[in-house]
């Protein structure tokens, strides 16, 4: 069992340093250097040639494509872009990975320096410092069969699917993140979160993190206060979602601290994050970048973009998201505070999409930001990851503008959804939940509702109208809530005036 030293007193001794490496799947058609497809979801090894395989007299070709989406990442994090740079050779021995070497870049990286601002809760911005973006190819992969666990310890056997091989990635790398103090792990998932939306803005990769297609290294390491020289670091290695970023420099923090309180010595070693309960656990012993035996790569020429396509690609950008984010807050009228919870929750693209699909605004922001946040809090899942889609949003807003819903009905509605009933026409149907309005059905529960309340009506009649709300009540307990509450108070007022 693992020790952690509390958060507070970890931070009251300690100074955190975090370094962040995200890696991202590029979305191009093909592979970084042959012609194969790079769809997801294909059978085993049918997406392989000889270049990706790695076979003996095969040669690299790079991909035009990911070079523009690399150089596209670099200009929007506001990097330098190299004149001429190279690929490089990481050498290690793996199964997943067919050649015994990654085709990476090393000293000589597509983009450096740059920097991406991150906006905390509360508002602050904190800026994190870039130190490169690199090109290079992913890994095969592996799957262990016969244990208990899916890892390679008590396996008999394991299989290795290249189809993944040679797909492009861009690792970008961050300098030394300090100064964030306790706010450290909250820096590393505001930064992870601007960097997903800043790739999904530029469109070249989904960036899904449960995918796979963006994860993220945490290295930490804690100075003791007033100390300058920064101790050993530990690398906790594809942390998939943005909560974990967060948990995992959380608890690296917490065991760090503890270690160092007791006098202990943190080793330099690759972890694993548990999502289950937020720890990490010992992996291999972290190589030293002379271990790689880097060279630069023989068999491809040099990357030198021309200075006027960088240019036209720095034209070409799309808005990025912080810039998008300022305007879609004017746009909607919303305060600091209304922005940051619409944020907070993930739901800025989710609202834009309900919105594509004819919701107005207001209603589009009310149901992910009402209903649907509550519901994803309870699950405990993102607001995303949620069934329901932004069309089934915008149809139940449709079903409300309309009158065929009021909120109360819409709410089962949405509920009917999530429960997989299908879509919001579907459980109307099934549930029986339409707004009662049949005026004559609706005028005899009124007329029920007064008979039964003399009393309350009186009240009415005399000028009370805050009394009508119990007699409103009681025709929405008599039609199950699926009357128009508003109707209902017309026509009470209207046939207490008339009778009065
Ligand atoms: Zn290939
Ligand atoms: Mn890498």
């Amino acid at each position: 069992m693992t020790t952690l030293l509390s958060y507070d007193d970890a931070i009251a001794a300690f100074d955190p340093a975090m370094g962040l490496e995200v890696h991202v799947e590029l979305n191009t058609a093909t592979k970084m250097f042959c012609g194969c497809p790079t769809e997801f979801g294909a059978e085993p090894n049918t997406q392989t040639c000889p270049t990706c395989l790695g076979l003996p007299g095969s040669l690299p070709v790079v991909n035009r494509k990911a070079v523009e989406s690399a150089i596209r990442i670099g200009l929007a994090l506001n990097c330098g872009v190299a004149a001429w740079c190279r690929f490089a050779r990481k050498n290690y021995f793996y199964p997943d990975m067919p050649k015994n070497f990654q085709t990476s870049q090393y000293d000589e990286p597509i983009a450096f320096n740059g920097y991406l601002d991150v906006q905390l809760e509360g508002g602050e911005v904190f800026r994190v410092e870039i130190e490169r973006a690199h090109m290079e190819e992913d890994t095969g992969k592996s799957t262990h069969v016969g244990g208990a666990t899916g890892r390679i310890h008590g396996a008999s056997h394991s299989l290795l699917d290249y189809n993944r091989a040679g797909i492009p990635l861009i690792e970008i790398v961050t300098k030394p993140i300090v100064g964030a103090g306790a706010r450290a792990p909250e820096v590393a998932k505001a930064y992870v979160a601007e960097l997903r939306e800043l790739i999904k803005a530029l469109g070249v990769s989904e960036a899904r993190m449960e995918m796979g297609q963006m994860r993220c290294d945490v290295n930490l390491s804690l100075r003791p206060h007033g100390r300058e020289k920064f101790g050993t670091r530990s690398e906790t290695k594809n942390v998939n979602s943005l909560r974990s970023v967060e948990r995992a420099a959380r608890y690296e923090i917490q065991r760090h601290a503890a270690v160092l309180t007791s006098g202990g010595t943190i080793v330099q070693e690759t972890r694993h994050f548990h999502e289950e309960d937020g720890s990490t656990a010992a992996g291999r012993i972290k190589e030293e970048a002379e271990d790689y035996r880097y060279f630069p790569e023989p068999d491809l020429v040099p990357v030198a973009p021309s200075r006027e396509w960088v240019e036209e690609l720095r034209a070409g950008l799309p808005e990025l998201p912080s810039v998008q984010r300022k305007r879609i807050q004017a746009d909607w009228g919303l305060s600091d505070h209304e922005m940051q919870s619409v944020l907070n929750a993930g739901a800025i693209e989710l609202i834009l999409a309900t919105i594509a699909e004819g919701a107005d605004a207001a209603s589009a922001r009310k149901w992910w930001m009402g209903e649907l946040a509550r519901r994803s809090n309870e699950d405990g899942i993102e607001l995303a990851a949620l069934p329901i889609t932004p069309a089934q949003v915008a149809r139940v807003a449709a079903l409300v503008a309309e009158g065929s819903l009021n909120d109360k009905l819409a709410r089962q509605v949405i509920e009917g959804v999530l429960d997989g009933d299908g879509d919001p026409d579907t459980v109307v149907e099934k549930r029986g939940l339409k707004v009662v309005s049949d005026e004559g059905a609706l005028g005899s529960a009124v007329d029920e509702a007064i008979a039964a309340n003399a009393a309350i009506a009186d009240k009415v009649r005399g000028g009370n109208l805050a009394a009508a709300g119990a007699l409103i009540g009681a025709v929405m307990k008599t039609t199950r809530g699926q009357a128009d509450a508003k109707r209902v108070r017309e026509l009470i007022l209207e046939r207490l005036a008339a009778q009065g």
